[in-house]
Formats: C-alpha cells, sequence, structure tokens
C-alpha cells in the first residue's frame, strides 16, 4: 500500500490506478471512501472481500459531475413526480452528502447494486474524490474505506491502520468535513423515503422536495447497512445515554465519556468531588453545534477506541440537524456492546 497526496499528479496516478483495476482509498466530505471503477466487476468483487462485506449490501456510486448520472442511473424510467423532485435535490443538494437511490442502468454491474433493479448514486463535494472520478471511469463504487462493521474513517491514518496492505493506495486530503455519511433517500417509490440518516437533514430535503418517508424498523427487508443493527462500532464497548442520564452518571476511572456539548460536560464536572484528571472525556461539539459534532463524532471515537478503557458512554444529540445521523451511528455502535 502506498500513500499518495492530493496533487494533481497524485490524483492521476491515483485514477489510472483505478481503472487498471486498483482499489484507491480516497477523502470525500463525509467520510474515506474504498474506491474501485464502478464497471469493473473483479475491482468490485475485491471492495466486498477486503471490507469483508456481505454481498447483499449495495455500493454507493460516485460521480464526478450532474452529466454523469446518467452513467449509473436511468431517469426515464422514473415517474413524472419522483423525476421532478430527482431534479430539485440534484440541483439544489449535489455536490454534497446526499445519496439518490434510482432505477439502475445495466452498464452497472449487478455486484455493484447486489442485484437490485436500482442504484444509489452521489456526487460529493469534494475537489480531489471529483477530480480522481473524473480521470477514471467517470463513475466510482466507494464504500467507507473500513471493515465491515467498524468505525468509518475520517482520516488517511484510520484507512492505512484499519485496512493495511489490503488497499493498493490512499490519497491523503486531511480530516474530513462533515464526517458521517450521506443521507440515503430512495426516490422510485410514490413518496421519497429516508432509508438513511447522514449528512445532509432531513429539513433541507423537505424543504426543497415536500415530507418524505421514514420506513419504520418492520417495513420490508433490510436494504441499508444503515438498517442493519450493529454497525459503525468502535472495539471499546459503548452505552448510549440520554442527557438527564449523562448529567449524573458517577465517575469510574477507566471509563470514557463523550458529551455532546461543553455546557452538559460541565454539568457533570459540577457533581464529580475532586479536579481530575479525567484522561477519556471528550465533547462532541464545545457549542452544542450538530454539525460540528458530526465532523467530530468518528474522528473522537477512533482516539477513545486507543485509550484501552472498558466503556465509552455517550450522550445522544439533540435530534435537530445531524442529531439524528449522530444518534443513528452512537446505537448501532452500542448495539454490540
Ligand atoms: P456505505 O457506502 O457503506 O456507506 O453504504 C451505502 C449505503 O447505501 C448503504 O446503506 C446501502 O445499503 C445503501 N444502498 C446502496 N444501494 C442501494 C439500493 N439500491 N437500495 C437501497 N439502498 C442502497
Ligand atoms: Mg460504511
Amino acid at each position: 500500500m502506498r500513500i499518495l497526496s492530493v496533487s494533481d499528479s497524485d490524483i492521476t496516478l491515483a485514477a489510472e490506478a483505478l481503472k487498471a483495476g486498483l482499489l484507491v482509498a480516497f477523502p470525500t466530505e463525509t467520510v474515506y471512501g474504498l474506491g474501485a471503477d464502478g464497471f469493473n466487476p473483479a475491482a468490485l468483487a475485491r471492495v466486498f472481500e477486503v471490507k469483508n462485506r456481505p454481498r447483499f449490501d449495495p455500493l454507493i456510486i460516485h460521480i464526478a459531475r450532474l452529466e454523469g448520472l446518467e452513467l449509473a442511473a436511468d431517469l426515464d424510467s422514473l415517474e413524472g413526480e419522483a423525476r421532478k423532485k430527482t431534479g430539485l435535490l440534484c440541483g439544489g443538494l449535489w455536490p454534497g452528502p446526499l445519496t439518490l437511490i434510482l432505477p439502475k442502468r445495466g452498464a452497472v454491474p449487478d455486484l455493484a447494486t447486489a442485484g437490485l433493479a436500482t442504484v444509489a448514486v452521489r456526487l460529493p463535494d469534494h475537489p480531489a474524490a471529483r477530480k480522481l472520478i473524473a480521470r477514471s471511469t467517470g463513475a466510482v463504487a466507494a464504500p467507507s474505506a473500513n471493515p465491515f462493521g467498524r468505525l468509518s474513517p475520517t482520516r488517511a491514518e484510520h484507512v492505512r491502520d484499519q485496512l493495511g496492505d489490503r488497499v493498493d493506495l490512499i490519497l491523503d486530503g486531511g480530516r474530513t468535513r462533515v464526517g458521517v455519511e450521506s443521507t440515503v433517500l430512495d426516490m422510485t417509490g410514490p413518496v421519497p423515503r429516508l432509508l438513511r440518516p447522514g449528512g445532509v437533514p432531513r429539513e433541507k430535503i423537505e424543504a426543497l422536495i415536500g415530507p418524505v418517508d421514514i420506513p419504520g424498523p418492520s417495513a420490508g427487508p433490510v436494504n441499508a447497512p444503515g438498517q442493519l443493527k450493529s454497525h459503525y462500532a468502535p472495539r471499546t464497548p459503548l452505552t448510549l445515554h440520554r442527557p438527564e442520564e449523562m448529567a449524573v452518571l458517577e465517575y469510574e476511572a477507566g471509563a470514557g465519556c463523550l458529551f455532546f456539548s461543553g455546557e452538559s460536560r460541565d454539568r457533570w464536572l459540577r457533581g464529580i468531588p475532586g479536579a481530575g484528571p479525567f484522561p477519556g472525556i471528550r465533547v462532541l461539539s464545545g457549542g452544542g453545534d450538530t454539525t460540528e459534532a458530526a465532523a467530530s463524532l468518528f474522528d473522537t471515537l477512533h482516539e477513545l477506541d486507543r485509550l484501552g478503557l472498558f466503556r465509552i458512554r455517550a450522550e445522544e444529540a439533540p435530534p435537530v440537524g445531524l442529531g439524528p445521523a449522530i444518534n443513528d451511528r452512537l446505537r448501532r455502535a452500542a448495539a454490540r456492546s
């Protein structure tokens, strides 16, 4: 495995590698992706192998520009209203952390979509990612560059540490800006369905296209890992707590606490006799902002996971903005503990 920069010449090199069927991890605004040429079944098969990802779990195809959408998706087979809404979303929220589920084109291998008649497509808001995709085949499958079920990578070092030589190249673009995965929205039914909360808040989507459905736990087959109960998990067992519970936790040496805001940490500290130090205490956003908290979520969990704690206690985020995406990740991280 080689780590490259996001210089122009390194991106060109990485694009050639993709075209040759190699796997290239690269930064997007959400998390680092494990990229493979979206039209190359052998390279796609390696993505599943390297991540140890079940074959029933379809990949997101990343494109470089809006015109590239038709490489993977067949918009003509969408019903009129859905097509109009798709246009509004692409125009208003792309490039950005929004993945759309659309009717699939024949050119996309079944492996990429786990045999479904639909395909997941996203136009990332990251200059290096888009250059890389544009210089390869224009359609790059890229799930998060981590072993299946583990913490998503927000830095090149996370990819190196978790995948090592199982990946051919890593483009190092520093820490990712949004920090949680894309919102996944299914456009193929009568009403758009939000399959996974993510980097674009529901409010922003509904402001553009009106109400979306949020399928309940009983709504049909699992077709997104966002819907698998255990996911995004650190090695350290994690428990999720409401703010009221978090405020009155007793201090336990060797346990970590992940507070949502500086205010909630201070409230807890006021109830603790003595002044620390408390090595495993972290705050997602000093000012209690859900966008800032999402950006530091996986980064902070990676950091806590390296401290050898016996448990991490995490505080729920408020259910606004990117709060639902944060709570979704924390709930699934807790599901295996
Ligand atoms: P990841 O790339 O690991 O963040 O996950 C990609 C997400 O998109 C997963 O939740 C997938 O199951 C979901 N996804 C991809 N393709 C489809 C599809 N055709 N229908 C529904 N969900 C999909
Ligand atoms: Mg993932």
